[in-house]
């Protein structure tokens, strides 16, 4: 089939490229030229593991183009894919001009009938907003072309794109024309082989789907940062706690892990903005405001543990982070938890030597310019003359670290794991000071 996406980010890039691996032709749109030249000379503009190989392939196999001319890539698409970003507005609520830009210029450049297929994620009653959009540009041109728009959330995860995009838990299809679900069953024939993956259902339940599960996946997070916040008071450790939760399936161990809070371009804003969504209905949506509410403050929470273990001063202290992304596997630093450490750690006077194993361009765009962050090659540089090191995020390579080395190396040994990947009594045997989320012990 002939497909064109718009947006060339997380979504749009990997769903492009998995559409066009499995033998269609897939012209991407993006109004970012830069990032587009960078696509044309084979550079892919994010990290995430295997995505490269598959761009090149794909390309050289002539199916897969990126391009800033809308008009030609509308007369390409069969389908037309929706994959810009919908960034949190001012109030929180989400910012649909990037949706309502794309759907304006597919009016005024279809010329046959076009399935539209939106993939962000979007409140309840968007697709109305897209097909009047596009009605409207019809109707200045004095055309009446058919269309239909559907809703197609997107669920990969960062860091497992192209695995969920290549082999989806679910596709979920908020669709109501017959004509539609027919050419989108069909482009997804290849995903869908083994057993049935596409749900269908009508468009806003399915505009829905994409919040609840995101709100449930903040809430299961937010809900153990709380456990974990009263295993401190009480003496309780939360490792234990989560292990005996886990084992009922009602529970199960997925998604229970508490940290230092939820971050990345999805959870922050896709709670807030369904928390507006409800209220603009007139419903309080009491649990949301709460996810959220706890998920700010836990932010905070590797800070005010450095700053009290320093009694109150951190002026002039250099501080070793390792992990700048939101998430392992990914280079993505919106809304990271990282951030708001660096910003508080400077404001309290502090330098940071950080470490990622693929953040550190992000974080160099971020802050590159900042004075009080020195971006290190190996997580070993960033301990020199440091006098604390924090775990901001669980990259597989600081899980088993030489802590002799560590202990060497430190000002004054002393490690807070913002992930509770360490196991404290042995952090505390190699002579060092440990911190964790919710490890008090009363053994
Ligand atoms: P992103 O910010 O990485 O990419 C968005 C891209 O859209 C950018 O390259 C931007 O230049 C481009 N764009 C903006 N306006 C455009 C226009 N008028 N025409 C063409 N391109 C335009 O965003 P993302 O992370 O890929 O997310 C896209 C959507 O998918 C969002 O609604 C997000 O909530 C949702 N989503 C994201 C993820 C994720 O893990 N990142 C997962 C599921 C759903």
């Amino acid at each position: 089939m002939r497909i064109t996406i718009f947006g060339t980010g997380y979504v749009g890039l990997v769903t492009g490229t998995c559409l066009a691996e499995v033998g269609n032709d897939v012209i991407c749109v993006d109004v970012d030229a830069a990032k587009v030249a960078r696509l044309n000379d084979g550079e892919i503009p994010i990290f995430e593991p295997g995505l490269d190989e598959l761009v090149r392939d794909n390309r050289a196999a002539g199916r897969l183009h990126f391009t800033t001319a809308a008009e030609p890539a509308i007369a390409h698409g069969q389908m037309v894919f929706i994959a810009v970003g919908t960034p949190p507005d001012e109030d929180g609520s989400a910012d649909l001009s990037h949706v309502l830009t794309v759907a304006r210029s597919i009016g005024q450049h279809i010329t046959r009938y076009t399935v539209v297929v939106n993939k962000s994620t979007v409140p309840v009653g968007t697709a109305d907003r897209v097909r009047a959009a596009i009605s409207a540009e019809l109707l200045i041109r004095g055309l009446d072309v058919p269309f239909d728009v559907v809703s197609n959330p997107e669920f990969l995860k960062e860091g497992d794109a192209v695995k969920d995009c290549l082999r989806p838990d679910r596709i979920i299809l908020g669709a109501d024309s017959a004509r539609a679900i027919e050419a989108i069953k069909a482009l997804y024939a290849p995903f869908n082989r083994n057993h049935e993956r596409l749900v269908l259902m009508d468009v806003r339940s399915a505009e829905l789907t994409k919040y609840a599960a995101n709100a449930m996946l903040a809430t299961k997070i937010s809900f153990m940062n709380e456990m974990a916040n009263i295993a401190e008071h009480v003496g309780a450790d939360i490792e234990l706690v989560r292990i005996g939760i886990g084992s009922d399936p009602r529970i199960g161990y997925s998604f229970i892990y508490p940290g230092a809070g939820y971050g990345g371009s999805c959870f922050p804003k896709d709670v807030q903005a369904l928390e507006r969504t409800a209220r603009a209905h007139g419903y309080n949506a009491r649990v949301l405001s709460a996810v959220e509410a706890v998920n700010v403050d836990q932010k905070d929470k590797l800070f005010v543990l450095i700053e009290r273990h320093f009694g109150g001063d951190l002026a002039g202290k250099t501080i070793a982070l390792w992990g700048l992304a939101f998430k392992p596997n990914t280079d993505d630093m919106r809304e990271a938890p990282s951030r708001r450490l660096l910003e508080q750690l400077w404001a309290a006077g502090a330098k940071v030597r950080a470490y990622d194993p693929e953040a550190r361009h992000e974080a160099a765009r971020l802050y590159g310019e900042h004075a009080g962050l020195l971006l290190c090659e190996h997580p070993h540089d960033a301990l020199e003359h440091a006098d604390a090191l924090v775990i901001v995020t669980e990259w597989k390579e600081f899980w088993s670290p030489d802590f002799e080395r560590i202990k060497a190396t430190l000002k004054s040994p002393v490690i807070f794991d913002g992930r509770n990947i360490y196991e404290p009594r042995t952090v505390e045997a190699a002579g060092i000071a440990y911190y964790g989320i919710g490890r008090g012990r009363s053994l």
